[in-house]
């Protein structure tokens, strides 16, 4: 018999789970608290009676993340984790402080197959999807490894969450449950690629999250040399859906252009791209292509940066340059990958 991922349940679920098997209903949220702590078996489930625990440790198991490398930025304590999951594979998570508090940024997928030329996340494909619960257990792990409390979460990490969109949406729901983590809604970020169908799907949600949008370049011409997805949904069609969105959520979307050089860095692209997302209640975040080893890509200097924030922001677009974290420890955005021997060769891991 397959054992069930209980700590994917959400509260409802959990309360028809545990009623099943004729146990009071605040059983379930007993339980709930202790799936949402971060422990890691039901003997440690302590108000909870000894029967109960033998039945749910035989016909359920709790999803977690094995600590397998931690890599510590000495410029900015940033943590990189490796973990490994319950099947062998591998995935990274980063762990990054901030002013306002600890944010998580987590992968979703183990790989990802949308192929994007600049990004490591996608160079062996994809593997699997994550579950919700091993997306929340990314964040127990950095919780309880460091005694802190994660106040931000990006789903920024490995993986396409809108390629994922059942598991991403029930993380979402558990993450900011009031008698889970409680992490706000307010205080997450789901960056995709530009998976129209998701987009659409994720606005009957009407989740008060922040919606990246990885656009990268102003037109297909470029977008199509940058990332395989712009066949299926070109910069209209995602303009358009953004624009729905927005409609439905008012929330501001987030653009996130990564700069290279000679690609997208050109005053023409920061001029068309302020008039194409003119009208759109947004921000852009202005990544410098972070170094991938298998590609020669560079990001331009820091002038030639500099310049285009100023352009966008001259064509009355909010823009802003993204700090790098973690840069010597390879934690930066899309340099989480699904390879572990390559990342234990590193010297500078703890
Ligand atoms: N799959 C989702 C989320 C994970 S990638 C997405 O693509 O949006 C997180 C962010 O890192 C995305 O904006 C992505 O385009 C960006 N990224 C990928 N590779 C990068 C690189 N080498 N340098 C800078 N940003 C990169
Ligand atoms: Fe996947 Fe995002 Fe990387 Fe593209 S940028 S390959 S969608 S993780």
């Amino acid at each position: 018999m397959e054992k069930i991922d209980i700590r994917s349940f959400d509260l409802k679920e959990l309360s028809e789970f545990i009623c099943g098997l004729s146990q009071p209903k605040f059983r379930a949220k007993q339980i709930f608290k202790w799936l949402q702590s971060g422990i890691e078996d039901f003997s440690q489930m302590t108000n909870i009676p000894n029967d109960l625990r033998q039945v749910l440790s035989e016909k359920c198991y709790i999803a977690n993340v094995k600590i397998v490398k931690k890599f510590v930025s000495k410029i900015d304590g940033t943590v990189k984790y490796v973990y490994e999951l319950f099947d062998g594979e591998y995935i990274e998570s980063v762990l990054m402080k901030y002013e306002h508090g600890y944010t998580v940024c987590i992968s979703t997928q183990v790989g990802c197959r949308m192929g994007c030329s600049f990004c490591a996340s996608g160079l062996d494909g994809l593997l699997r999807n994550l579950t919700a619960s091993e997306m929340l257990a990314q964040i127990t792990k950095a919780q309880t490894d460091n005694n802190i409390r994660v106040s931000n979460v990006v789903m920024m990490g490995m993986g396409e969450p809108l390629d994922n969109f059942e598991n991403s949406v029930k993380f979402l729901r558990l993450v900011s449950c009031d008698e889970g983590l409680n992490i706000g809604l307010r205080h997450i970020s789901l960056s995709t690629s530009g998976v129209v169908s998701g987009i659409e799907k994720l606005a009957n949600y009407n989740f008060p999250i922040t919606l990246s949008i990885s656009l990268h370049a102003p037109n297909d011409t470029i977008r199509n040399t940058m990332m395989r997805v712009n066949k299926k949904w070109n910069v209209e069609t995602l303009l358009n859906a953004c624009r729905q969105y927005q409609k439905v959520t008012s929330r501001r979307i987030s653009f996130e252009y990564a700069l290279i050089e000679g690609v997208n860095d050109s005053f023409q692209c920061a001029d068309e791209l302020a008039k194409r997302l003119k009208g759109i209640m947004c921000h852009v975040n202005l990544i410098p292509a972070n170094p991938v080893k298998e590609n020669s890509f560079k990001k331009p200097n820091h002038d030639k940066i500099m310049r285009f924030k100023e352009r966008l922001i001259y064509n009355g677009i909010n823009a802003t340059v993204r700090r790098t974290l973690g840069a010597d420890i390879d934690a930066s955005c899309g340099q989480l990958r699904r390879k572990a021997k390559e990342v234990l060769t590193y010297d500078n891991s703890l």
